[in-house]
């Protein structure tokens, strides 16, 4: 008899919560081992205890501050230490939301940093190890790559940047590890959900606001083997948002 296949193991950064949450959920219900990296120990710890039950081994959690280069080395070596490192989702994300003339150098420079800079570490460390398993990165970015509401300067450019680092890694780390960009639109996080307007909704082609189900589904399929031709793509996922025309009354 042959030993059975070893897990494929996902490392999920920002996996405590909201749309990363539901990509480790997603992941370890489809037969991957999840390793969640997060700054909220809580959460996150609770979350691998629960897919722990669910995943293809027990699931883990790793405190880690993906804008520091030694904490996102340590999470890649711990995640490849645990089988076959075939995905890593860069998730964790933070806006900080004031005017231009406001913005310190800091802001600026911790919102590239967690959002961007994490999204190259995770690739300069981890792009040895999916390579040799044949894996796949997926960098979560967003509709405000795109299009912008005022005082978003910094989340914008990190999230246009995330959007030219994929396709630039997809060029770079192919074949043998492919790349892709995901571009949320509106996608209810709250806990418990929010009470969301007709209107909210309605401003959707799609009919509704995106749920983190929506985005992990996606997700999903870009790091499994119906990806496998998907590499170097942005996808936008928004319920057709970025696509209505708005003329105002
Ligand atoms: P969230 O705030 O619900 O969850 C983010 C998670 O990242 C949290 O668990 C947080 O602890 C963790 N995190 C924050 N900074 C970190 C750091 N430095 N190191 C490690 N972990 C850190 O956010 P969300 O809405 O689920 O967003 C997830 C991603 O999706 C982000 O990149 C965000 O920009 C993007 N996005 C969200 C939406 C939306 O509408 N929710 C839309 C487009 C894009």
């Amino acid at each position: 008899m042959t030993d059975p296949q070893p897990c494929p193991i996902a490392l999920v950064t920002g996996g405590a919560h909201g749309i990363g949450r539901a990509i480790a959920t997603r992941l370890a219900a489809d037969g991957w081992g999840v390793v969640i990296a997060d700054t909220d120990q809580d959460r996150g710890g609770e979350v691998a205890r629960i897919l722990a039950e669910d995943g293809c081994r027990a699931a883990s959690f790793i405190a880690a501050d993906v804008a520091r280069e030694d904490d996102v080395r340590h999470a890649v070596r711990r995640a490849g230490g645990l089988g076959p490192l075939k995905a890593i989702i860069s998730n964790a994300g933070i806006m900080v939301r004031k005017p231009v003339t406001e913005l310190s150098l800091d802001d600026w420079r911790r919102v590239i940093d967690v959002n961007l800079t994490a999204a190259f570490l995770l690739a300069k460390h981890g792009a040895p190890l999916l390579g040799a398993a044949g894996g796949s990165m997926v960098l979560i970015a967003s509709t405000r790559a795109l299009m912008s509401e005022p005082d978003t300067e910094a989340y914008g450019a990190s999230k246009g940047g995330l959007v030219a680092l994929g396709h630039a890694l997809a060029v770079s780390l192919g074949p043998d590890v492919r790349v892709n960009t995901v571009s949320p639109g509106w996608i209810d996080v709250s806990d418990p959900p929010e009470a969301l307007s007709a209107e909210d909704h309605a401003q959707h082609p799609a009919g509704r606001v995106g749920r983190p189900e929506d985005v992990a589904a996606l997700v999903a399929h870009l790091v499994g083997p119906d990806g496998a031709f998907m590499t170097g793509a942005n996808l936008v996922i928004d319920g057709g948002m970025t696509r209505k025309m708005i003329y105002a009354e």
